[in-house]
C-alpha cells in the first residue's frame, strides 16, 4: 500500500531474489527508487534483509543499471546484425505472424516457450493458457526445472501432492534440524538468521548438515556429514536402517497413515552402517549419531534444496528423505516435517498455476485426462493437448536438432544457466525464430534474439509471488515502467489476442460467447481466474483475494472459501491427499551420479551460489559493493590437490569436461574435499567464458556441466560433473 509523506512514497513489495520471500518497503522520490528496507510486518523476515535485499535500491537506480535495461522492442533483420528499435504493434504482429507460420508449416510441437521462476504468478498463468490453451502444445517449461522439479516429484510420489508441509515458524519448535544439500547461510540468508535465533533460544537443538562441501552452513553444525557427491539416498537408507535397529521408528504412525513400509524395510536391511559409511565416505559413528538425533531428539525438521534436487536421482533423494519423516511420524506437527526451500522467488507460484511442461493449473497433472478436461472447461477451450511437453534440457536439445523451430524465452538466460552450453548455443543458432522477452539487454541470450521485447522488473511490476512456506505476498509497483517496457502478463495476453486472429482453427471449439481467451485488464483480473481454478484442490485459495492481501497481509495456502486465514502446517490429522489417505514410502535403490570420474576427468565438479550474487548477475553485477565478498571467479580445490598439481593461490588452471573447457584461477579451500572442486554458478561471459570443440563461445561453469537429468523430474544434474584440471603455463 503506497504511503506518501513529504514527497517520499513508500510501497510494500517483496524481494525478487530467493524463495525466502522477504517483504520490503520501497521508498521513492520523484519517480525514482531511493531506498529499501525490510518490512517489519512481513512474516517471512520481520524487517530483516540480507546484503542482496538491502541493496535493491542501488541496483535499481545506478546509471549502469539504467544503461543495461532494454527499453524498446528491437528487431534484427539477420543474425549478427545490430538490432533496430521498432514499435510494440509491429513487434508483436511480426512475432505472431512468424509463430503462426511455423505452427502452420510444422505443427504446434515446433514451438517452445521457456520462462522463469522470477515471473509473477499472474505472468505464469497467462503464459500457461497461451501455450497450452491457444497454441496447443505443452512445450512450456521454465528455469524452475533447474530448481524445484525434483522436490515436486518427491512430494507427489510420497505425500500425494506438491505441497511443502512445514512453515518457517517450525524452526523454533524443532529439536533436530537436518539440513541436506543446502547452503542456507548463503542461499536463504534470512532463513538462516531465523535458524540462528532458534538455536540461541534453544541450546539443546541439534543441527546436522550433510553436504559434500563444508559450507558456511556446515561450519555451524553440531554434526557435519561430508558425504560424497550423489550418495544422499544411501545416507537416508542407512539412517533408516539404524533407526529400525534401535526402535526409533513410529510403528503406530506407519500402520495408521502410510503404505509400502515392508518393501522399504526389506530394501534398507542391506544398508548397514558399515556399507553406508563406505559409500558416503563418512565415519560410521557419525551416521549412527545422525540417526539417533533424527529419530530420538525430536521434533525433527529437514531443510533441503539444490543438493537434492539438481541430480539424476533428484526425485529419489527427495522421496527417501521424506521416508525418514514418515517412518518416525515426524510430520504434521510443530517443528517437524520435510521442508524443501525454493531457490527462486516464485518457483512456487509457477507450480501453482501449472506453468511447466508436465503440469496444469492448480496442481493438476497433464498426464491425467480428467485434469486436462477440467482445465479445458475452465479456460473455455475444446481441449488441452495430451502429448507431453518438452522440459528445459529436452526443449533446447530438440531445437539443436532442428525439431523446435521457434523459441520464446522470457525472464531467463539459458545461454548461461542451462547445462551443456555447447548444445544450448547450437539450439539458439539453429532455431528459425528466437524471441527474448527481458528487462536486461545484457544477457548472453539476447545476442541470439531476432526480436527483443522489453519487460518490466522489480520495483515496476504488480502481482503476487509465493514463497517456500506457501505464503502468497503482493508485489507492487513503486515506479512506472521505464521506456516502453511492459508487464510480462500483458505482453503474453497481447500476443495471445494476435495469435487468436491468426489461428482461427483453435477458436472453433471455444465456449460460446467468448471473444478472447485473454480478457484481462489488470493482474488482479488474471489472479481471480487463477483463484477459481484452485476451487476444491489441495491449494484452494477461494477464500483469498487481493483485498485480503491488502488488509491482512501475506497468507499461506490453502485458504478455502469461508476460512479467515491460511494453514501454517499440513497433514496435522495424518490424512494425505492420496486415494486412500495414506502417504507412500518410496523403496528405491541407491544409484551413483551420472558421470563418474575417470583417469582423464578425475575431479568431481560441484556448482552453487555465492552470498552476494544472484543467478547470472544481470542485477547484482551492476553494483560494485556486491563484489566485495567475492570479486572474481575461481575454482576451489583442496590444498592437498593444489600442492600435488604444483599450484599456488590464484594460479590459472584449465578445467575440462567432456563438453567444454574454461580457464580460471584456482584457490585453496578446506571446504572442498580432496578430488572435488567448486565453481560458483553466477559468472557470465564478461568473467568466465570457454569454447567447445567447434570453437563455439560458451558462458560460465555450464560450459562444463552435464545435461543428464532425473528420469522422473527431468531436473538436470548441475551438482556433479567429472572434470580434468591442469595448470596453464603462461608464456
Ligand atoms: Fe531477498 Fe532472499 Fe535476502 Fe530475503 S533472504 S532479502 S528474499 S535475497
Amino acid at each position: 500500500i503506497p504511503i506518501v509523506t513529504a514527497g517520499t512514497k513508500t510501497t510494500r513489495a517483496t524481494c525478487p531474489y530467493c524463495g525466502t520471500g522477504c517483504g520490503v518497503l520501497i521508498e521513492t522520490t520523484a519517480g525514482r527508487i531511493t531506498h529499501v528496507q525490510g518490512d517489519p510486518d512481513h512474516p517471512a523476515n520481520f524487517g530483516r534483509l540480507c546484503t542482496k535485499g538491502s541493496t535493491l535500491h542501488l541496483t535499481a537506480a545506478t546509471s549502469v543499471q539504467e544503461q543495461t535495461r532494454l527499453l524498446t522492442p528491437q528487431r534484427r533483420r539477420a543474425r549478427g546484425d545490430t538490432p533496430a528499435p521498432i514499435g510494440w504493434d509491429e513487434a508483436l504482429d511480426d512475432a505472431a505472424d512468424q509463430l503462426a507460420d511455423i505452427i502452420r508449416r510444422h505443427g504446434p510441437q515446433a514451438v517452445g516457450f521457456y520462462g522463469s521462476g522470477q515471473l509473477l504468478t499472474e505472468d505464469y498463468y497467462v503464459l500457461n493458457k497461451l501455450v497450452k490453451g491457444l497454441v496447443g502444445t505443452n512445450n512450456l517449461d521454465t528455469n524452475s526445472r533447474l530448481c524445484m522439479s525434483s522436490a515436486v516429484a518427491g512430494y507427489k510420489a510420497t505425500l500425494g501432492v506438491d505441497a511443502p508441509p512445514a512453515c518457517y515458524d517450525d524452526f523454533k519448535h524443532a529439536q533436530t534440524l537436518f539440513i541436506v544439500g543446502a547452503n542456507t547461510a548463503y542461499a536463504h540468508p534470512i532463513l538462516f538468521r531465523r535458524i540462528e535465533d532458534a538455536r540461541q533460544a534453544n541450546p539443546a537443538m541439534k543441527l546436522i548438515v550433510a553436504d559434500p562441501r563444508k559450507t558456511e552452513t556446515a561450519e555451524m553444525a553440531d554434526l557435519f556429514l561430508p558425504i560424497r557427491p550423489g550418495t544422499d539416498v544411501a545416507l537416508f537408507h542407512g539412517m533408516l536402517h539404524v533407526m529400525l535397529a534401535e526402535g526409533l521408528v513410529d510403528m503406530d504412525y506407519i500402520a495408521q497413515h502410510t503404505q509400502g513400509f515392508e518393501a522399504l524395510r526389506g530394501l534398507v536391511a542391506d544398508f548397514t552402517p558399515a556399507s553406508v559409511a563406505a559409500i558416503c565416505g563418512i565415519p560410521q559413528a557419525d551416521l549412527v549419531q545422525a540417526a539417533h538425533w533424527f529419530g530420538g531428539h525430536t521434533p525433527t525438521l529437514s531443510l533441503y534444496c539444490q543438493g537434492l534436487n539438481q541430480s539424476t536421482r533428484g526425485t529419489d533423494k527427495n522421496a527417501t528423505l521424506i521416508n525418514l519423516h514418515l517412518a518416525t511420524g515426524q510430520i504434521g506437527k510443530p517443528g517437524a516435517g520435510p521442508f524443501s526451500l525454493t531457490g527462486q522467488p516464485n518457483a512456487m507460484g509457477g507450480r501453482e498455476v501449472g506453468g511447466m511442461a508436465n503440469l496444469l493449473s492448480a496442481h493438476r497433472d497433464l498426464g491425467n485426462a480428467e485434469h486436462r478436461a477440467e482445465v479445458a472447461k475452465l479456460w473455455g477451450v475444446p481441449d488441452v493437448p495430451a502429448q507431453p511437453g518438452k522440459t528445459a534440457v529436452e526443449m533446447f536439445e530438440a531445437a539443436a536438432r532442428g525439431e523446435i523451430k521457434a523459441l520464446w524465452i522470457a525472464c531467463t538466460n539459458p545461454a548461461q544457466s542451462l547445462p551443456d552450453q555447447a548444445t544450448v548455443r547450437k539450439a539458439l543458432e539453429t532455431a528459425e525464430l528466437v524471441v527474448v522477452q527481458e528487462a536486461f539487454a545484457t544477457t548472453a541470450t539476447c545476442a541470439y534474439a531476432d526480436l527483443l521485447l522489453p519487460a518490466t522488473t522489480w520495483g515496476e511490476k504488480d502481482g503476487t509471488v509465493t514463497n517456500s512456506e506457501r505464503r502468497i505476498s503482493r508485489v507492487r509497483s513503486a515506479i512506472p515502467a521505464p521506456g516502453q517496457a511492459r508487464h510480462d502478463w500483458s505482453i503474453f495476453a497481447d500476443l495471445g489476442r494476435r495469435l487468436e486472429q491468426r489461428l482461427p482453427e483453435r477458436q472453433a471449439g471455444w465456449r460460446h460467447g467468448m471473444d478472447t481467451l485473454f480478457p484481462y485488464d489488470s493482474p488482479e483480473s488474471v489472479w481471480n481466474e487463477h483463484r477459481e481454478s484452485t476451487r476444491g484442490r489441495d491449494l484452494d485459495i477461494t477464500g483469498l483475494s487481493y483485498e485480503i492481501l491488502e488488509t491482512q497481509g501475506p497468507q499461506q495456502w490453502p485458504m478455502p472459501q469461508g476460512h479467515a486465514q491460511g494453514r501454517a502446517r499440513l497433514y496435522e490429522d495424518g490424512v494425505f491427499p492420496t486415494p486412500d489417505g495414506r502417504a507412500r514410502f518410496s523403496a528405491v535403490p541407491y544409484e551413483a551420479v551420472a558421470e563418474p570420474c575417470d583417469e582423464h576427468h578425475p575431479f568431481a565438479l560441484n556448482t552453487g551460489r555465492l552470498r552476494d550474487q544472484w543467478h547470472g548477475m544481470s542485477r547484482t553485477g551492476t553494483l560494485g559493493r556486491l563484489f566485495g565478498h567475492v570479486s572474481e571467479p575461481s575454482i576451489d580445490l583442496n590444498p592437498v590437490d593444489m600442492k600435488r598439481l604444483g599450484l599456488g593461490a590464484g594460479d590459472l588452471v584449465r578445467v575440462t569436461s567432456r563438453r567444454g573447457a574454461v580457464v580460471l584461477p584456482a584457490q585453496p579451500s578446506d571446504a572442498v574435499s580432496p578430488m572435488q572442486s567448486f565453481i560458483a554458478m553466477h559468472w557470465g561471459e564478461e568473467y568466465l567464458s570457454g569454447r567447445d570443440a567447434q570453437g563455439r563461445l560458451m558462458t560460465g561453469v555450464n560450459a562444463l556441466t552435464v545435461p543428464a537429468f532425473c528420469p522422473k523430474s527431468k531436473q538436470p544434474e548441475l551438482k556433479n560433473a567429472a572434470v580434468g584440471i591442469e595448470a596453464v603455463q603462461l608464456p
